[in-house]
C-alpha cells in the first residue's frame, strides 16, 4: 500500500515538473524586462520597446522604409529582388545632411543612417541605406557638406539587409571604394540576383569572427564581429573629434531579434555579441552610441539639436557618457534574454 502511494506521488511529481518546464518562467522574464527598463531609462525607450515587449517591433510600423528589411530572419538572401527598389514618397523620408563631429557627418533619412567618417587619407562610409537614397542622401549630401564622394575609400556594411547595404555596389563601382562586410553576410549577398535593388557588390574585404582593425590616415576603426541580427553583423568602435577633443563612438550594427524563435543558439550568440561589444566600448571609453536606425540612437532629432548653441557645461547631444553606452547594450542583452525565455528557446 505504502509502495503504491509512493509510486503515485512520484508520477505526479514528474507530471508537475513537466508542466512547470513547459510554462514560461514569468518571474524570470519579468526580472530581465525590469533590468532592461531600468537600463533604458528615458534615453533608450525605443530600443527597449522594440526589443523587450512581446510582438512589438517585429516588422511593420516603420513605413515604406521597412519593406526592404523584410526577410531579415532568413538572412539577406531571403529578400526579393524588388525589395526597396521603388522610391517611396520623398516627403516621408528625406532629411538634410549634417556635420555631427569635426570629422563625422550624418547622411541619413528620417529612418536610417549612413555616416561619413573623414580621415587624413580619405573617407569611410558607414552603412549605405536603400538604393534610392544613395544619390540624394549620400552623394548629394556629401557634396552639400563640402565632402568629395571621390574621396570615399571604404564602405563598411554593418549587415546585409537592404536598408543598410543597397548603396554599396554603386559606391564601389563609381568611386572604387572597398566594401567591407562580415563573411556570412558576403555569402548571402553573393546569392542575390543580378537585378537586386542597387546591384550586387563584388566580393571584397570579408571580416571573420576575429574582427579587424581598419586604419585610414590618422583614424583607426575597430571592426567587431557581433553575430546575431544576421550571422555576419559587424559593430564598430572608433574615435572622432568634438571641437578638437577626442571622443570614442560605439556603433551597434544590428538590433532586432524578432525572427529567432526557438533557436537557442542564435539567442545566445546575439547576447554574447552584445556583451562583447559592450566590453570593447568600455575598454575604449566610448561615450557616444550610434546605430543605423534613428529610432535607436535618436540621430534624426539629435542632428537638429546641434544647431542650438551649447550652453556652458552642456555636452554635445550625441555624447551620452560611458555609463549610458553600457546601458544601451544592457537593454539589448536583457531584452534578448527575456525574449529567449518567452520563446521557450533552449
Ligand atoms: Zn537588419
Amino acid at each position: 500500500m505504502k509502495r503504491i502511494a509512493f509510486v503515485i506521488t512520484s508520477v505526479s511529481i514528474v507530471l508537475l515538473g513537466a508542466a512547470v518546464v513547459a510554462q514560461i518562467p514569468q518571474a524570470e522574464v519579468d526580472s530581465h524586462v525590469a533590468a532592461a527598463r531600468a537600463a533604458a531609462g528615458m534615453d533608450f525607450r525605443n530600443t527597449f520597446i522594440n526589443l523587450c515587449l512581446p510582438a512589438a517591433g517585429r516588422g511593420g510600423g516603420r513605413g515604406a522604409a521597412d519593406a526592404g528589411a523584410a526577410g531579415r530572419g532568413a538572412g539577406a538572401a531571403g529578400r526579393g529582388a524588388g525589395g526597396g527598389a521603388q522610391t517611396p514618397d520623398r516627403a516621408n523620408w528625406y532629411a538634410a545632411p549634417f556635420k555631427v563631429f569635426d570629422n563625422l557627418y550624418w547622411l541619413g533619412t528620417r529612418q536610417h543612417s549612413s555616416w561619413a567618417l573623414q580621415t587624413g587619407a580619405g573617407i569611410i562610409i558607414i552603412d549605405t541605406n536603400f538604393a534610392w537614397a544613395t544619390e540624394p542622401e549620400i552623394i548629394e549630401g556629401m557634396t552639400k557638406l563640402g565632402l568629395n564622394p571621390r574621396d570615399i575609400k571604404y564602405v563598411i556594411i554593418s549587415h546585409a539587409h537592404g536598408d543598410h547595404d543597397q548603396g554599396a555596389a554603386e559606391l564601389q563601382k563609381r568611386y572604387g571604394a572597398k566594401v567591407v562586410m562580415g563573411v556570412p553576410d558576403w555569402a548571402a549577398t553573393s546569392q542575390r540576383p543580378e537585378n537586386a535593388a542597387g546591384g550586387v557588390p563584388k566580393h571584397d574585404i570579408a571580416v571573420g569572427t576575429e574582427g579587424m582593425n581598419l586604419t585610414l590616415g590618422d583614424t583607426d576603426l575597430q571592426i567587431v564581429s557581433t553575430p546575431g541580427h544576421t550571422p555576419g553583423t559587424l559593430s564598430y568602435v572608433f574615435p572622432v573629434k568634438d571641437q578638437g577633443r577626442r571622443v570614442v563612438v560605439a556603433y551597434s550594427g544590428g538590433t532586432l531579434t524578432g525572427a529567432f524563435g526557438a533557436d537557442g543558439a542564435r539567442w545566445d550568440e546575439y547576447i554574447a555579441s552584445q556583451r562583447k561589444i559592450a566590453k570593447m566600448a568600455a575598454d575604449a571609453g566610448a561615450s557616444v552610441i550610434l546605430s543605423n536606425h534613428s529610432e535607436y540612437d535618436g540621430a534624426y532629432t539629435k542632428v537638429r539639436l546641434l544647431a542650438a548653441p551649447r550652453q556652458p557645461g552642456e555636452n554635445h547631444p550625441f555624447i551620452v557618457g560611458t555609463d549610458a553606452v553600457q546601458r544601451y547594450f544592457t537593454v539589448m542583452s536583457e531584452c534578448a534574454t527575456a525574449s529567449k525565455l518567452r520563446a521557450g528557446a533552449k
